[in-house]
């Protein structure tokens, strides 16, 4: 390094440079800077002066690397710009360079001290070194007392001299002042033009831009373009010997360029994720505060999305889960039922007896079956009456309707074979007829159809209203004795495995068909049931997934407008930002994390809200299970809408020519 230094290379060597504007779609093209050559060394303090429109700021955003020259050559320090990627360019504008613009250029939504913060924010320096060397900048320009002052709340010597210690904040090794005293009355003009003086004596680069020849005069050297040419050049007095130089900016000066550059060495701007972060995720969040009625409008849609995925999601996993657990209780989810049906060629009605019984027996996979006639019958006990269902059965009935006894013991074998006069009571219906729970019923007498029946037993509540209010007889008994018809009014069996139940339903099917030579009978599986309310509610949650999506994809459009509006309205801040350093993936970052924040407190609300509503229907008796899955997939779902809706505005915004966005109002 230090033999190219004696060769001494210019730190700003520009040679045959040309810019056009135009020249494609039809606009002519038109030539602004019509072959440059220039050299400038560091520590000069230069002036280049001319007429408004002569080409200055477009020579000095050629300079300060925001614009490409159309063609010529350019070299930094040696290095040749024509070569760099924006990336390049984009590290060389934080490192070397500090531009101080004539509309100061200063981030509205961010005060005083972090508008001094932002190139530093790119270079990766710590976030307690940022914020001492800007309040220690602000104090030196006389600022220290504002540093927390939004741009609009000072005046324009003021934002000027804040933009000024932005262009120190990461050393400032070349400051490139376009017309800095052009809006200032001409006192704060004066303080401006001093510290500019100050920079120079500090060995600083200073290229000062200006159509006034008095400011430009103050420039050691004075360049004079006119219509897109240098055409005079003038030097006053020799540079300040350095130990007259006024050391007040000493420590804001890097050094030359290629000695000690002022980002951190050997630290990428990756080695700071964190504190980026966290900066990103302040700067989200104030930009979302300022227009947060609008933030608060377009977050609706995606609360909706997501509370109404919960909310739904939770109702529909109650109320399944409530008949499946009605179900589970009477532990009827094995049990399957064989009814009579029209013949399908005569049209008779099928008649069930004792031999099907017999057949489905012999049926893999079934458990227990019985025959099942259900009768109304008038029961008298004593001076009790009670009209109910008189269910006559087999004494597997025990086993395939999951009974209990409370007390005596429930039909057998024995009772059926010998056509036995006994009875086992549902609980209800021992309430009625026998109201006294002193007396033990079991034993007693009562009447059937005026027929006696000796009381052996009583069942345990079964929740089944049906079953509690039954009196069970032997089948036999009650198709002799009772009604005097063979026939069975159903058959109910029970299978014991619950996964083969569509098989055992098919060879009952089968073996009943084979066996009454027609198909005069349906079979009814509880289990297909329960699966077709699981299908109900799998369509039901597909449904819902439906809505979620049509109103997180409302939302999605939503966060896309704001994130649309939002870089519209701030392209002046995105060609700042790139001025000062910024790269398209941290611009790109930026938009990208305003989009996803958005959708996380819409994603967080939508859960809040969500669990609130749920709550209240909970107190209204609804069925309510919430699912961490519904939640989880509804915040993913928001989160995932954020990245896809918020991309397009972030690729949209980090594109963006920085001098084009800095050129916007
Ligand atoms: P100065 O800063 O000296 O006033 P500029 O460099 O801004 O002048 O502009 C020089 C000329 O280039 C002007 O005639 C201006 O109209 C033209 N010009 C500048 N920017 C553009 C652009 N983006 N597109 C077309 N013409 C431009
Ligand atoms: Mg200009």
């Amino acid at each position: 390094m230090s033999g190219e230094r004696e060769e001494r290379v210019p730190l700003i060597e520009l040679s045959g440079i040309r810019k056009h504007y135009g020249g494609s779609g039809g606009a002519p093209a038109v030539e602004v800077l019509h072959g440059i050559d220039l050299k400038i060394d560091a520590g000069e303090f230069v002036a280049l002066v001319g007429q408004s429109g002569s080409g200055k700021s477009t020579l000095m955003h050629v300079l300060g690397c925001l614009d490409r020259p159309s063609s010529g050559q350019y070299r930094f320090a040696g290095r040749d710009i024509g070569s760099m990627s924006p990336d390049e360019l984009a590290s060389l504008r934080r490192s070397a360079f500090g531009f101080v613009f004539q509309g100061y250029h200063l981030i509205r939504a961010l005060d005083a001290s972090h508008n001094v913060q932002v190139p530093a924010v790119y270079a990766g320096m710590a976030p307690e070194q940022r914020q001492q060397r800007a309040q220690a900048l602000l104090a030196r320009l006389g600022l220290g007392e504002r540093a927390g002052y939004t741009p609009h709340q000072l005046s324009g010597g003021q934002q000027q001299r804040v933009s000024i210690a932005r262009a120190l904040m990461n050393g400032g090794q070349v400051i490139l002042a376009d017309e800095p005293t052009g809006a200032l009355d001409s006192g704060s003009g004066k303080e401006v033009m001093a510290l500019l003086r100050e920079l120079a004596n500090a060995g600083h680069t200073v290229i000062l831009i200006t159509h006034d020849p008095k400011v430009a005069a103050q420039a050691r050297r004075v360049l004079r373009i006119h219509d897109g040419r240098i055409v005079e050049e003038g030097v006053q007095g020799a540079p300040l010997p350095s130990r007259e130089r006024d050391a007040r900016f000493r420590d804001a000066r890097p050094g030359t360029w290629g000695e000690g550059r002022s980002e951190p060495q050997g630290k990428d701007v990756g080695a700071f994720r964190l504190s980026n972060l966290r900066e990103v995720l302040t700067g989200t969040w104030r930009t979302l505060w300022i227009s947060r009625f609008r933030t608060l409008l377009t977050l609706l849609g995606i609360v909706i999305g997501v509370a109404s995925v919960i909310v739904l999601m939770a109702v529909g996993l109650g109320s399944s889960e409530r008949t499946l657990a009605n179900l589970a209780a009477f532990g009827s989810t094995h049990r399957v039922m064989v009814w009579p049906d029209n013949d399908p060629v005569t049209g008779k009605w099928g008649q069930l007896s004792v031999q099907d019984v017999e057949v489905v027996r012999t049926v893999p996979n079934v458990e227990a079956v019985v025959p099942f006639n259900p009768r109304t019958g008038n029961l008298v006990a004593d001076e009790h009456r009670f009209t109910t269902w008189v269910l006559a059965t087999g004494a597997d009935a025990y086993r395939v309707f999951n009974l209990k006894m409370a007390t005596g013991r429930y039909l057998t074998e024995k009772d059926e074979t010998e056509l036995a006069p006994v009875v086992v009571l549902g609980i209800r219906t021992r309430e009625r007829l026998f109201p006294d729970p002193a007396v033990n019923p079991v034993g007693r007498y009562l009447q059937i159809n005026r027929m006696p029946f000796q009381v052996v037993g009583v069942l345990q509540e079964t929740g089944d209203d049906e079953e509690d209010h039954t009196a069970m007889v032997p089948f036999a008994t009650g198709a002799q004795r009772l009604w005097g018809s063979p026939y069975a009014g159903g058959i109910q069996l029970r299978v014991s495995d619950l996964t083969q139940v569509d098989q055992t339903v098919a060879s009952i099917e089968q073996v009943l068909e084979q066996a009454r030579q027609t198909r005069d009978f349906r079979v009814y599986a509880n289990a297909v049931q329960v699966r077709s309310q699981n299908e109900a509610s799998r369509q039901q949650g597909l449904m819902l997934a439906l809505i979620a999506g049509i109103s997180l994809v409302v939302g999605g459009i939503g966060v896309m407008n704001i994130m649309l509006m939002s870089v519209k309205e701030r392209t002046r801040e995105i060609g700042i930002r790139m001025a000062v350093g910024a790269r398209q993936r941290d611009i790109q970052r930026q938009f990208l994390t305003e989009a996803v924040v958005v959708s996380l407190v819409g994603g967080v609300a939508g859960i809040v809200i969500g669990l609130l509503i749920g709550v209240a229907l909970i107190a209204w008796g609804v069925p309510v299970i919430f699912s961490l899955r519904a939640m989880l997939l509804a915040f993913g779902c928001a989160l995932a809408t954020g990245l896809i809706f918020g991309l397009m505005p972030a690729r949209q915004a980090a594109r963006l020519d920085p001098v084009v966005a800095l050129g916007s109002e």
